[in-house]
């Protein structure tokens, strides 16, 4: 174990995250690895870290006074052992090499344990949205597609949004791939619905792990009805989950945004969620605009001074991590639980850091890890490409009822792999072996490629 950690690291030593997720990973799936010795004869986990191919290209856009810029813009192609490449697109000045290989590398046991047929891959570019006109966000999204185009298909390769991708982006992203291609084909997930997208896309990953939870708490004859709940985050996957959280009879307290958090103690209702969509979506404001208009609620910036995050460390039930990665830190996971946390649902791609994963475990918190909690998301991209193949649309009732059933899958899967191989009730083992066991059996099929 030790060693392939080694080895990621001499390699590539200034990838942090990259590594992060690697010993994640690694660290748990001991007991497969002793159940079948073949793995190890056949370097399975030396070909698991490294991406069957990375694409790495200049993407020049001229703002709206002429003055041209230079971003760098990525693709992952980690592993197509179960499928197409799939995984999305992140819009990030902080985006890097490690930080997609880092996503993509979870994207692939994710893609695994949904049951649909995808490979894993990521990708991105160190553009910022924030702050940008239409015009060009649309004239950069046209430049990065006027490259990546080459490599990507219905078949091959099939991005989606992650952060700083929405709907708007996709639509000119997909808009070049049409021109360029002069084909109309499923190639991006997260489309626009009256253009090939699906119902529920949008809502699928928020939704998604909030029915996680629900599972995690079932297993303890409880439910989400009257928990108070701590959600990071305010783009798309924060909303639907406090959306869901609220159908399901909990109380929201917190959301944020890179530049603070808003604690509004009388909780969210309908209308609050429908201003807070209103100012991120449309208006593509800040959080801290919500306190003008409910005045109880209290906004604190973000203290770079501080070694923990504030909104972590307040009395509630539930947490819903759906900002970033490593956004809770040790100091972070301990004041959730001093605080009475019980459970972690993990909507946000690794936001804990090991030694965080390491408390939760240890006081038997219910804590859903990422690559299994957010994989709704995915999920039902998974379900737009067969709705795009076959030329139909399903209904928002259908999709939902599937992206449950899914969830409850999931579920079922890592508690038991989790039993299986010793560990009964950690979902990070459950998660990382049930999807590790599939992808390279899988890859021991089909040869050494
Ligand atoms: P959005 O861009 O819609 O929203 C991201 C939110 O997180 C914003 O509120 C943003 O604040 C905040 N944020 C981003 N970076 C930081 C940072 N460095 N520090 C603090 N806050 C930050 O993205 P999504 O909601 O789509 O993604 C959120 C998380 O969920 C990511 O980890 C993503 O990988 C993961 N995820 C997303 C899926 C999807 O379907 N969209 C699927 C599975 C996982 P600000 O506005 O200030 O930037």
């Amino acid at each position: 174990m030790n060693s392939i950690i080694q080895l990621v690291k001499d390699k590539d030593p200034v990838e942090r995250e990259f590594h992060q997720a690697v010993s994640e990973v690694v660290e748990t799936i001991q007991p497969a690895l002793d159940q079948n010795p073949e793995y190890r004869s056949a370097k399975i986990l030396e070909r698991l870290v490294e991406p069957e191919r990375v694409i790495l290209f200049r993407v020049p856009w001229m703002d709206d006074q002429g003055e041209i810029h230079v971003n760098r813009g990525f693709r992952i192609e980690m592993n197509s052992a179960i499928g197409p490449y799939k995984g999305g697109l992140r819009f990030h000045p902080s985006v890097n090499l490690g930080i997609l290989k880092f996503l993509a590398f979870e994207q692939v046991f994710k893609n695994a344990l949904t049951t649909l047929p995808m490979g894993g891959g990521k990708g991105g570019s160190d553009f910022d949205p924030k702050g940008k006109s239409d015009n060009e966000v649309m004239r950069f999204c046209q430049s990065f597609m006027s490259e990546l185009f080459r490599y990507i298909g219905p078949d091959t390769d099939v991005p989606a949004g992650d952060i700083g991708v929405g709907a708007r982006e996709i639509g000119y992203l997909f808009g070049m791939y049409k021109k360029l291609r002069n084909e109309f084909t499923g190639v991006l997930t997260g489309k626009g619905l009256n253009w090939g997208g699906s119902l529920i896309r949008p809502e699928a990953t928020g939704y998604g792990s909030v029915y996680f939870a629900a599972e995690m708490l079932a297993t303890r004859d409880d439910t989400l009805q009257s928990k108070t709940c701590l959600v990071s985050g305010s783009g798309n996957v924060a909303q639907y989950t406090i959306e869901k959280l609220l159908d399901l009879g909990a109380k929201v307290v917190t959301f944020s945004d890179s530049s603070g958090y808003i604690f509004d103690e009388a909780g969210l209702d309908r209308e609050k969620l429908d201003f807070l969509m209103m100012l991120k979506n449309v208006r593509r404001g800040r959080v801290q605009k919500y306190c003008e208009k409910y005045t109880d609620a209290v906004y604190t910036p973000v203290d770079p001074a501080l070694d923990y995050n504030p909104l972590w460390n307040h009395k509630a039930d539930c947490a819903f991590p759906s900002a970033t990665q490593n956004e809770i830190n040790a100091k972070d996971a301990q004041n959730l639980v001093n605080n009475g946390i019980g459970l972690v649902s993990e909507g946000a791609n690794m936001p804990t850091v090991i030694e965080g994963i390491d408390i939760f475990l240890d006081n038997k918190l219910l804590y859903g890890p990422g690559k299994a909690a957010n994989a709704g998301g995915v999920s039902v991209s998974g379900l737009e490409m067969s709705q795009n193949s076959m030329r139909m649309a399903w209904t928002r009732e259908e999709l939902d009822e599937r992206l449950k059933m899914i969830m409850k899958s999931i579920h079922k899967t890592c508690l038991e792999a989790s039993d299986q191989y010793g560990a009964t009730g950690n979902y990070v083992v459950g998660a990382n072996i049930a999807g590790f066991v599939k992808v390279v059996d899988a890859m021991l099929d089909q040869g050494l490629v």
